[in-house]
């Protein structure tokens, strides 16, 4: 029998976008399966976290799905923030299926993880200008396009909870 090599990306994934597709696209492209998690899983309704762990939960395996990506060469996981970053690290191993390698763009995410031991990689997203959750996020508050941005069956979720709604109510404290 042979081993799976699992990758693992953490991201807030506030929303999942065009980018983070491409992101994970090559990361199936290196590995046997990759582990989704979902950080900062216990925020929601703010600015910059909008959408809760379980309404991203529905979004990422409805792209995933749309993309043509099998649902046994992934696992999406919610990961809740803890107060000590040196144990961090042992929270995300506890929740996840085991991982050889991080797929990461956060500077502290690839910190606690080398630390560990672990490899860690840093893949670029494409056109990072316009790929980007803060640029979704803004734009779903000016009216502007986001849509273009995100795959339709994420545009649809978030039309199915009322996000824009939502997301305008509570933008006055900034995005
Ligand atoms: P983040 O703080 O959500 O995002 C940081 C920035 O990196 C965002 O602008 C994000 O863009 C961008 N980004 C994401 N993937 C990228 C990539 N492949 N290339 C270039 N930029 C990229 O950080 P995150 O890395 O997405 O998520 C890290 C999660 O781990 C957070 O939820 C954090 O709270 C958690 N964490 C928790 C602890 C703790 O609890 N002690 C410690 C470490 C990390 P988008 O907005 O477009 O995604």
């Amino acid at each position: 029998m042979v081993d799976k090599v699992r990758g693992l990306l953490v991201g807030r994934l506030q929303p999942i976008h065009k980018g983070h597709m491409d992101v994970i696209k090559r990361i199936l492209a290196e590995v046997d399966e990759v582990v989704i998690c979902i950080g900062s899983a216990q925020l929601s309704h703010t600015p910059k976290d909008p959408f809760t762990a379980g309404e991203r939960t529905m979004m990422i395996s409805k792209a995933l799905s749309e993309y043509g990506i099998s649902s046994s060469s992934y696992y999406i996981t919610p990961i809740q923030d803890v107060a000590c970053n040196s144990l961090w690290v042992a929270q995300v191993k506890m929740l996840t299926p085991p991982f050889e390698i991080i797929y990461s763009g956060n500077s502290l995410v690839e910190r606690l993880f080398i630390e560990a031991g672990y490899k860690v990689t840093n893949p670029p997203i494409y056109n990072r200008e316009i790929y980007s959750g803060t640029e979704v996020r803004k734009r779903m508050i000016t009216g502007d396009d986001w849509k273009s941005l995100i795959p339709d069956s994420v545009a649809e979720v978030i039309e199915e909870i009322d996000g824009i709604n939502r997301i305008k109510h509570i933008h006055k404290e900034g995005i």
